[in-house]
């Protein structure tokens, strides 16, 4: 059966796509089956794993709002051997149309039972927000992968994350939990990066994933090839730390 985690952090642009994407395709290349659910209207997740969103009929939108089953709506990444439940501007609409649905917090959820068995592990990609789409990745997940910058202000948001995560723990989701915390864009030569680094390990302990992936250019240039970074030069230094991310994670899930 799939362990399923949401991707999420409140704050923007803190490496959230780039990691499920590039989780997605280290786990295949570890020989996982995985399905990626991009929850985002922007669909970056999706055209990362080069998926044309433009071209999809059928989305995660059809899904949640029950006019399509996942296993029609999925699409495949060629380049990352892995499948996607794809994104596009009109997931934009769902926040409208789930509140007039019941289980409107669970939809994502419900759906993803019926393929559990087709998969490893499936990565829901969560949008900046605790917003509905939000809610019914982290209803769905048995655990949150949280990728942070290693800055200042870091810390400060990460409390607002950590109490949404607890509310849904108590009210609607037993199973969840934090699985950790990802280091992302991390610059080794920087002092304060090094600071808020050991604060983090200070502060939470083995919820710290003991991957941390660089700052490098090659992870940030690939989505404009559609392809994941792991695929797009594997041999990167960024590329690298996400392939021994996804064997640490396979090391995880057998703990959980
Ligand atoms: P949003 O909150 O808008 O959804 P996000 O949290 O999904 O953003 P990404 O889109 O993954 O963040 O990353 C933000 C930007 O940083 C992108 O331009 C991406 O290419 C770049 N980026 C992410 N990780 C790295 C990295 N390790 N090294 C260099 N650039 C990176
Ligand atoms: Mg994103």
């Amino acid at each position: 059966m799939a362990r399923i985690f949401a991707v999420a952090n409140q704050k923007g642009g803190v490496g959230k796509t780039t990691t499920t994407v590039n989780l997605a395709a280290a786990l295949a290349a570890h020989a996982q089956r995985v399905l990626l659910v991009d929850l985002d209207p922007r669909g970056n997740a999706t055209m990362g794993s080069g998926v044309d969103k433009r071209a999809v009929a059928t989305t995660v939108y059809q899904v949640l709002i029950g006019q399509s089953e996942v296993s029609a709506a999925r699409a495949r990444s060629e380049a990352g051997a892995y499948d996607v439940l794809a994104a596009n501007r009109e997931l934009a609409g769902a926040e409208i149309d789930l509140v007039q649905l019941d289980n409107r917090e669970k939809r994502l959820k419900d759906a993803l039972a019926k393929v559990e068995a087709d998969y490893d592990f499936i990565l829901i990609d969560c949008p900046p927000s605790l917003s509905m789409l939000t809610l019914n990745g982290l209803c769905a997940a048995h655990g949150v992968i949280i990728p942070m910058q290693c800055e200042y202000y870091a810390l400060e948001g990460l409390s607002d994350l950590v109490n949404t995560i607890k509310q849904v723990h108590a009210k609607l989701n037993r199973d969840l939990k934090i699985i950790g915390l990802l280091r992302v864009m991390f610059d080794p030569r920087s002092t304060l990066s090094q600071q808020v680094s050991d604060q983090l390990e200070a502060h939470f302990g083995d919820k710290v994933f003991k991957a941390i992936i660089p700052r490098n250019v090659r992870l940030a240039e690939a989505p404009s090839h559609g392809l994941p970074g792991v695929i797009f030069d594997k041999a990167a230094k960024g590329s690298q730390a996400y392939l021994t991310f996804a064997a640490e994670m396979i090391e995880r899930i057998k703990a959980l």
